[in-house]
Formats: C-alpha cells, structure tokens, sequence
C-alpha cells in the first residue's frame, strides 16, 4: 500500500500548474498551488500517507459531512423537512434554485444546505462550532486541531453570497436562528483545520459501517453511514459528481481549500490534497490522485 501511495503521489504531481487556487476567500488565496498530500487509513487502522499529507489546510466543504452527521444525529430524519436529497447540478454557491425552491436548498453539500444544517445545530448546541472541532479532535485522535481565526474572518468579510442565501431562506421561514450567528458558525465549521492524514483517520468511521477507530465507539448506525455515503456520491463534488463518479467511483466530498475524501466502503477512506481547483471548486490534482487509487483499487481488488 505505501508504495502505491508513493506512486500515485508521483504520478499527481504532474496535474500541479493546472487550476487556482481559490481566491474568493482571501486568506485562502495565499495557499501554495505546488502542496500535494495523500493519505489512506485503513479499516484496520494502518495510516499511509505520502507528500504533505501531514500538512493542516482549510477543510471547508469538507466540514459538511461533519455538520450533516451531527444533525443526523441530533434531528433524525425531521431534517429532511429542511433540506433536499438531490444533486442541484450547479455550483456550489448558486442562489438560482433557492428562490424557485421556495428557500429548501437542494442538498446538504451546497451552502445553502449547509447553512441549513448549521440552523438547525445552532438550536441544538450551545457552541457547536467547538463542538464539530471536538468531535474532530475526537475521530481523528489529534488534539491540536483547530479553527484558522484568519479564514474564518477573511470568509466573514467576504460572506455576501452566503449571506443572501442564509436571508433568502431566513425569509421563507428556513431558518429558525438570527443569520449572523448561523453564518458565523458555518465559516468557523469551515475554517477547521486538519491535514490527510487526520481527515482520513477522522472519517473513517464512514468505511467502517458508522464505527469510529479512534474512539472505539459506533458513530453512526450503519444505515446511517450508507446515507451519508450515497449523498457524498450524488453530491459531494456539486455540479461535479457525475463526473466524479464516472472517474472515481467512489464517495467523496471535496472542499475549495482543496481537500477531497473518499470512501472505499468496508475498507478504507483516502484523502488528498492540492490547492489549485478546478472551474467547480475541486481540486485538479487530488481528483486526479483519487482517479488513480481507483483504478490502483481495480487492479488490486484483495489487498488491504
Ligand atoms: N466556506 C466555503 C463557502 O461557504 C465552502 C465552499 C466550498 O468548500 N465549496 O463558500
């Protein structure tokens, strides 16, 4: 497995120069597009990693599986009520569908649903910005992690789009708490910072039928784990995922730092990592790295 983690790492390096960095959060722009990561985690609870795997980056997007399962958690199936179960087949920060949809967001992988899915957690958690980065330092087993101050107030600056989406939704009655105190629970979500290899041990618990390694503890039920599986596969990459599903075939989430995990259920979960993204928000080399796990996948179907 580390040597296949080695080449992959070596043979992805070819995509860095293609894309951008994400440049609509500042604080985010000043990321170097030439850092490539990888780590797997295996259900037997063996780290691989290769390149800067070990490097902390912005989770963004990637906070949205957290936020979702915490809700799943809390809220059971009543959340549904609030938000959608279908790929919106546009970007992720569209505001198109949201009016027509009467202020239900698609899903809970675009900000819009997101958003929702933080409402819904800021009723049921006191703090549950520091509750997601416990949760986190719990699944991953690393204490250190913490929210980068820098881009949560680079986001908050620059939070207009989210900001008419929260108040369209606030609007059509989809949102029970003040906006303000929403929105700065999403950015604070989003601005974790975890490198591969936390983000592969962390959710892992998504390979493992909702078991937690780490805390030795059942997460999430494994009807549960399957949901959030299936929704990372239709939505996880927006407008992006059938692509992404093409290609890969696996579950996935990615995030505009430039960070995407994917689930090889019963077996392992993978995360890779490179700032420079594509016209959709995701990353060009980690997509390209998770490309050639997949087809690594195909020719090794026993191991690990
Ligand atoms: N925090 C980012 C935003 O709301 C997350 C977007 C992303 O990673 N796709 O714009």
């Amino acid at each position: 497995m580390q040597s296949w983690v080695d080449s992959i790492h070596a043979r992805a390096r070819t995509r860095l120069g293609s894309g951008r960095v994400a440049s609509y959060i500042p604080a985010l722009a000043q990321q170097d597009p030439e850092r490539l990561g990888i780590a797997v985690y295996t259900n037997a609870g063996e780290l691989y990693s290769a390149g800067d795997a070990g490097v902390p980056f912005s989770i963004q997007s990637i906070a949205k599986v957290l936020l979702l399962t915490l809700a799943l958690r809390t809220h059971g199936e009543a959340l549904w009520q609030r938000v959608g179960l279908n790929p919106s087949g546009m970007p992720f920060n569209s505001l198109a569908q949201l009016e027509a949809e009467r202020g239900k967001p698609r899903n809970p992988f675009i900000n819009a649903g997101a958003i929702v899915v933080t409402d819904r957690l800021v009723g049921s958690f006191a703090t549950p910005d520091k509750h997601l980065q416990d949760v986190a330092r719990r699944l991953s087993g690393n204490v250190s992690i913490l929210i980068d101050a820098e881009v949560l107030a680079s986001e908050w600056q620059h939070r207009s789009r989210n900001a008419a989406a929260a108040y369209l939704m606030k609007a059509f009655g989809n949102l029970d708490n003040e906006v303000d105190e929403v929105l700065r629970t999403y950015f604070s979500c989003c601005a974790l910072s975890m490198s591969c290899s936390d983000l592969s041990v962390a959710l892992n618990f998504l390979a493992a039928d909702g078991h937690a390694r780490a805390t030795g503890e059942r997460f999430v039920s494994p009807g549960m784990t399957r949901r959030i599986n299936s929704i990372m596969s239709t939505c996880g990459l927006y407008d992006a995922a059938g692509d992404f599903a093409y290609r890969v075939g696996l579950p996935a989430k990615s995030g505009v730092g430039g960070g995407i995990v994917a689930v090889v259920p019963g077996r392992m979960t993978v995360c890779a990592w490179s700032p420079a993204l594509d016209e959709s928000g995701n990353s060009v080399a980690a997509q390209y790295a998770l490309e050639l796990f997949a087809e690594e996948l195909d020719a090794h179907p026993q191991e690990a």
